[in-house]
């Protein structure tokens, strides 16, 4: 019989009446990743099972499903039927010949003759018989055999979990929008939303002819890995040009950044409500960098009725460095790139911004209202649906 995979799945279980509704959103979550490698799926109470695959797609398959929110972990199995000495066979196959181990039984058919406590203790004779070699730990074995004893006949036996992304299935939380700079920080902030569940609408912003279309590109491959967790990414090309323009010509340089980063907070939470979006989510980390202090972060709030997420407020550049190696967008993040927000950088930017001399500097622009309008008109939507 061929191998299966073996499906488990994380929190749900808290979500009481509303379980259906997160697990249905899982399982075609799961149908769609799963989709064209040929395989069939059943959808059990408290576990799912891949089965009938081709066992050179056994490795594509376990990697997709690592990219599920709402999955915590996968076992790859062999099967055997009810009887014992079937049983017995297979756990010899694959038990080592020496070392120590224990057998840790589950048995969902609880009409099968031997509780799970029986089969433990049967089933280790019979490999210690076998394998005199082999000693018995059931604290710190070397060597864990999982047996499953399933209610449609079937058992299954395993020695390894591997763990998935875990969170919540995409989709069961709203959506949000992600400010989606080219930078490390920005794809890690979607993917830690998106792993709670929210669908993301992705908004990016270019400062065209100062920054180069190259710059855009890298920001829609970065959009399209985030795809492989998030399958539903809109994003938005937005140019902040004639903005930066006008306040680079009426207000204080060391107001540029400030400034600047209001303006998109008041795209961003337009865009946000055009796409039915309940919060904004960006990539900032306290004290980072200049617009990141806590009076910055305050300065830019101040302009937006909308929560602003920001998962990666209190991680170190290292922590937020690992889950971009993990998730595959550290690469692609660290090519050079002009950001938007590097054309007529201050030298010397505000770190302490005191909000009615930023609304003075503001005033100085006139017509912020049109600006906002013309730069949303000229929005550019790249559809990056997988
Ligand atoms: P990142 O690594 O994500 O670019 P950063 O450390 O460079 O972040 P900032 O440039 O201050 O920090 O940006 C803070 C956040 O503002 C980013 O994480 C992102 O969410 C948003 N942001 C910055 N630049 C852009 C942009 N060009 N388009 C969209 N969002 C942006
Ligand atoms: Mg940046």
């Amino acid at each position: 019989m061929g191998n299966v995979i073996l499906i488990r799945f994380g929190e749900l279980y808290l979500k009481g009446k509303n379980k259906n509704f997160f697990e249905n959103k899982l399982k075609d979550n799961i149908r769609h990743k799963l989709d064209g490698l040929d395989c069939k799926l059943y959808f059990g109470r408290g576990r799912y099972v891949v089965k009938e695959y081709d066992a050179n797609k056994e490795c594509e398959i376990l990697r997709r499903l690592g990219m599920v929110f709402g999955l915590h972990s996968v076992s790859v199995a062999r099967r055997c039927g009810y009887e014992f000495d079937e049983i017995v066979r297979l756990a010899l196959e694959m038990v080592p010949d020496t070392g120590s181990f224990r057998v840790s039984a589950h048995r969902s058919y609880k009409k099968y003759p031997l509780d799970s406590m029986q089969i433990n203790r049967r089933l280790g004779e019979c490999i210690l018989d076998n394998k005199p070699s082999l000693s018995v730990d059931l604290h710190k074995p070397d060597y864990t055999l999982y047996v499953d004893v399933r209610e449609d006949g079937d058992v299954y036996l395993y020695d390894k979990t591997i763990p998935c992304a875990g969170g919540m299935p995409y989709g069961t939380a709203g959506k949000g929008l992600l400010l989606l700079s080219g930078g490390i920080d920005s794809p890690v902030a979607g993917y830690m939303i998106g792993k709670r569940g929210a669908e993301l609408v992705a908004l990016h912003f270019h400062s065209f002819p100062y920054t180069s279309p190259a710059a855009k590109e890298k920001v829609v491959d970065l959009a399209k890995i985030l795809c492989d967790f998030c399958p539903t990414i809109k994003l938005h090309a937005v140019s902040l040009t004639k903005i930066q323009e006008a306040i680079h010509e009426k207000c204080k340089p060391n107001y540029m950044i400030t400034l600047v980063r209001r303006f998109m907070m008041r795209i961003a939470e337009r865009v946000a409500y055009e796409n039915s979006c309940g919060c904004i989510i960006n990539g900032e980390s306290l004290g980072q960098v200049a617009s990141q202090t806590m009076e910055s972060i305050n300065s830019t709030n101040a302009v937006v009725s909308l929560p602003v997420f920001r998962p990666l407020i209190g991680m170190d550049k290292d922590e937020i460095i690992a889950i971009a190696e993990k998730i595959g967008t550290f690469k692609k993040s660290i090519e050079p790139y002009e950001d938007c927000c590097t054309v007529f950088l201050p030298e010397f930017p505000l770190i302490k911004p005191e909000i009615a001399k930023v609304e003075e500097q503001e005033n100085l622009i006139g017509n912020i209202d049109t600006l906002i309008d013309e730069a949303i008109n000229g929005i550019e939507l790249i559809d990056l649906s997988i």
